[in-house]
């Protein structure tokens, strides 16, 4: 048994397929001489399969995001047929009698040993996409869709070193029951997509690779954090009950989707959907999400070779709408830094502390064309909103102190100034702050006569205040929302926002953790923001607790000075309030 760190809930049993194993242990097995033909025919195989794949994903993306972005994928498809690269795998299979994955592992290792010593920026970006080019090309060599694939038995778990986002659509069309990641936490790329398609997951099991191979049974019990390898025959199946009962249960509460989010006594609350694009907002939509709480538009920089025009922007900001008419739609501007890197913005030396350094909208202000760029774009699809019936707030990430707000009010109404003599259609919006650093936390009431609205971004907050990095499972203990200094921090920003009267929104991942639910309903919080898939069950939940009890649970939380022991309180809390959901509680 594994113990790793419970990211998206409910519990899956299938067969373990590791998507890196090749990376970690590479082949050392040496063809036959009557092998070769048929690696050469299987590699060849994997290739088409691969560029069809990438032709449909390069038309898709373009379709979604833009033309820009499908090129990412358009130019792995060329250096697929680029015949310079079947040769080297063709000459290594033939000369030195690799199989075809270890041919592709030794490409990848000499490129990256030439990359290495580049300084160019460009260049360095390639290694990348080789990567994730060889990466797609192994996933088509495995066992898992060749023929033979048959004799793995059952849905699928799919084991990774930290699962890439294109090997999460190519995943798309195979039974995946459940993801387990060696690296990663609550906020990486592979929790919030197993999240959005409500896959059962846990991260950062360290070195879970070595004890793991394709082929082996595995349980994933994303309650607990655990990983079962070849569990007893008794384990497997009481925990395949289990998951009957979860896959009942997510029927059952997408059911709800029209009925309204009421508390036990009847207060409504606001659910609304966290985005990253246009597949999101129709998976909100499906999920009865009355809105939009946050939409990050950094992905549409992140899939783009240089910085995306106001015309295309427009276009996806209108389509986003469209998604979601007479509703709010809460667009965030780029929150670039930290993690997530974009050359084209100057980001070319490694910060010593990215986290604590050129991020976000600090950013944006040493780009002011750029940003410029963003807010008219936002402004002029306000107006189309408007049409619709609804309405587009504009909302700035990591706000620090009272005079970035100030800047930023008089960037937009530059903005709007300028495109009013331009006789552009616009709309005047609300203009909002993320709260997520400690700062303005303290300075919550100063910084609310300036801001229309407020959205608490817990996942920066909580990294910030407990100085623990949120990316980091060998900190993850201290990275957590119950934390009773976040607590503390959280309920004196809602009573400040509650009282100055000002519409407050969460859009962190605690919003779709039930155990947090409760504490912030308690806390007066009456409009969450979350990953579409946890909609249905934190209806279900609010319909089991009255605001009164959700208030009292808070008073006897907040008397508890350790973490852990908040996580267990909380833990036969929901237990009592709704069993039901136990299987959708994540420890
Ligand atoms: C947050 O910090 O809580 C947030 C919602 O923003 P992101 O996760 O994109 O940093
Ligand atoms: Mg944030």
């Amino acid at each position: 048994m594994h113990k790793g760190i419970a990211v998206s809930p409910g519990v899956a049993v299938g067969t373990a397929y590791c998507i890196r194993e090749i990376f970690v242990n590479p082949d050392t097995k040496r063809l036959e001489s009557d092998e070769i033909t048929r690696e050469l025919e299987q590699y060849e195989a994997a290739r088409d399969k691969a560029v069809a794949e990438l032709r449909v994903m390069a038309q898709k993306v373009s379709e979604q995001v833009g033309n820009d972005a499908g090129q990412i994928f358009a130019v792995h498809e060329s250096m697929l047929r680029d015949p310079a690269f079947t040769r080297r795998i063709r000459g290594w299979i033939v000369d030195e009698r690799l199989t075809a994955s270890a041919a592709l592992h030794r490409l990848l290792e000499e490129f990256s040993a030439l990359f290495a010593r580049t300084r160019d920026e460009y260049l360095g970006e390639r290694i990348a996409d080789l990567r994730d080019v060889v990466t797609r090309l192994s996933y088509h060599l495995s066992d898992v869709l060749k023929p033979a694939s048959t004799a793995l038995p059952g849905p699928l778990i799919v084991i990774a070193e930290e699962l890439l986002p294109s090997q999460a659509v190519a995943l798309g069309n195979v039974d995946v029951r459940g993801i387990v990641n060696q690296g990663g936490s609550q906020t990486s790329h592979a929790a919030i997509i197993a999240r959005g398609r409500g896959i059962p997951a846990v991260c950062g099991v360290d070195g879970i690779l070595q004890y793991i191979k394709t082929g082996d049974s595995v349980i994933v019990d994303g309650r607990d954090g655990l990983v079962l390898v070849n569990p007893a025959p008794e384990t497997a199946s009481a925990y395949r009950k289990l998951e009957r009962e979860f896959f009942h249960l997510k029927d059952q509460l997408a059911e709800n989707r029209d009925h309204p989010a009421l508390t036990l006594d009847g207060e409504p609350v606001e659910l609304l959907a966290n985005i990253n694009g246009i597949a999101d907002a129709q998976a909100a939509h499906a999920m009865g999400a009355t809105g939009i709480g946050l939409f990050r538009t950094e992905y549409l920089y992140l899939t783009h070779p240089t910085v995306p025009g106001e015309e295309e922007q427009l276009s996806i900001y209108r389509d986003i709408i469209e998604q979601s008419p007479k509703h709010q739609v809460t667009i965030r501007t780029l929150d670039i830094g930290g993690d997530k890197t974009v050359p084209y913005l100057g980001h070319t030396h490694q910060e010593a502390n990215p986290f604590l350094g050129w991020r976000s909208i600090r950013l944006s202000f040493e780009h002011p064309q750029f940003f410029n760029t963003q807010l008219r774009a936002v402004l002029r699809a306000a107006a189309r909103a408007e049409q619709l019936g609804g309405q587009v707030r504009l909302m700035f990430p990591m706000i620090t102190n009272v005079e970035e707000m100030v800047r930023v009010k008089k960037m937009v109404h530059r903005v709007a100034a300028q495109l009013s003599r331009e006789g552009q259609e616009f709309a005047n919006v609300p203009l909002g702050m993320m709260l997520e650093v400690p700062a303005a936390a303290v300075m919550i009431r100063t910084l609310l006569r300036i801001v229309d609205f407020v959205s608490i971004g817990s996942n920066d907050l909580v990294q910030y205040l407990m100085a623990a990095d949120r990316d980091n499972p060998k900190v993850s203990h201290l990275c957590q929302p119950l934390a009773p200094a976040v607590l503390r921090t959280l309920r004196h920003v809602i009573r400040a926002c509650n009282k100055a009267q000002k519409p407050l929104t969460l859009c962190g991942e605690m919003a779709g953790q039930p155990r947090a639910f409760v504490l912030l309903l308690g806390m007066g919080l009456r409009s969450f923001s979350m990953s579409p898939s946890f909609i249905p069950s934190i209806k279900e939940l609010a319909a089991h607790v009255s605001t009164a009890d959700a208030a009292e649970i808070l008073r006897l939380a907040l008397r508890i000075p350790q973490t852990q022991r908040v996580q267990e309180f909380m833990g036969v809390q929901l237990r009592r309030l709704a069993p039901n959901l136990a299987l959708l509680d994540t420890g």
